[in-house]
């Protein structure tokens, strides 16, 4: 049982299916050592992580009343709790500057924050398994030509193989949230540097998807493009058709750094 109220604006849903717990906490890989968990809440969770003692495990939680549950239920976690935000922590000094992954049943309402911040980190992630609603796991999971294919799905998967591992109902949580959750498991590509400038590439991809219903060639009219270096047809696309491939052209035809 958990015997801290949830708190709405805080997106707490605590998950009451061990079964669910068990497979989130065995999805991580094998060879994972540093892992941080985002939102422990009353760490159910936590309580199987624990378990592995290969795992040097620190935990992040910006509710107090959680802070407090999880000291007293888990006194082995002591000094591995940081009772902080996670979107303004300074997560690069973790772990000694170490890889790690990370791991969690995420609050839905800062998740698409959280992912971006993993992709600023991502030298030092190479993972992340964790729990997502439905709609943002098929977003992040979707290729092109799909309604759901967006910002997050091309710049994660620029970065990092996106699985789909299960479903999850909302009256496995409470409170139940308004939708449907699914887990799934991010890992880093083999790809060290896009073969472009990644900084202008998060720019192109952000202004192309901005005004996803036009063609390109309207929606980036801002940016002065090489037509001589892009294949005939593209400009006459729109955002959600073309792959990380075509978005890594587009962004070597960029002639001024907009
Ligand atoms: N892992 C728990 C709780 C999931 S609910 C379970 O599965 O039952 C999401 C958790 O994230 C809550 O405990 C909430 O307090 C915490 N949280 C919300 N915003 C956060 C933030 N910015 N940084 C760290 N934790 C946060």
């Amino acid at each position: 049982m958990n015997y801290v109220r949830p708190k709405k604006h805080l997106g707490q849903h605590f998950l009451k299916d061990e079964n669910i717990a068990q497979e989130i906490t065995s999805s991580i890989s094998e060879s994972t050592v540093n892992l941080l968990e985002i939102g422990p809440g009353t760490g159910v969770l936590t309580k199987y992580l624990l378990k592995n003692e290969k795992l040097n495990l620190f935990v992040i939680e910006i509710d107090t009343e959680s802070v407090t549950y999880l000291t007293h239920h888990f006194p082995q976690l002591e000094n591995r709790i940081l009772a902080e935000d996670f979107l303004h922590f300074p997560i690069e000094n973790l772990f000694n500057h170490e890889s790690y992954s990370i791991i969690g049943n995420f609050p839905y309402n800062i998740s698409s924050q959280i992912l971006f911040k993993v992709l600023e980190h991502r030298e030092q992630i190479p993972e992340v398994v964790g729990m997502f609603q439905k709609e943002v796991a098929e977003r992040i999971a979707s290729k092109p030509g799909k309604k759901a294919y967006g910002i997050l799905s091309v710049l994660l998967q620029a970065y990092y193989n996106i699985e789909y591992l299960f479903t999850v109902d909302e009256h496995q949580f409470i409170p139940p949230p308004k939708v449907k959750s699914a887990v799934i498991r991010v890992r880093r590509n083999a790809v060290n540097q896009i073969d472009c400038d990644d900084k202008l590439f998060f720019r192109v991809v952000k202004t192309a998807f901005n005004q996803r219903r036009k063609t390109l060639r309207n929606a980036l009219n801002s940016i002065e493009l090489d037509a001589d270096k892009l294949p005939a047809d593209i400009l006459s696309k729109r955002a959600e058709q073309l792959s990380v491939e075509d978005f890594i052209r587009l962004t070597n035809a960029v002639k001024v750094n907009f």
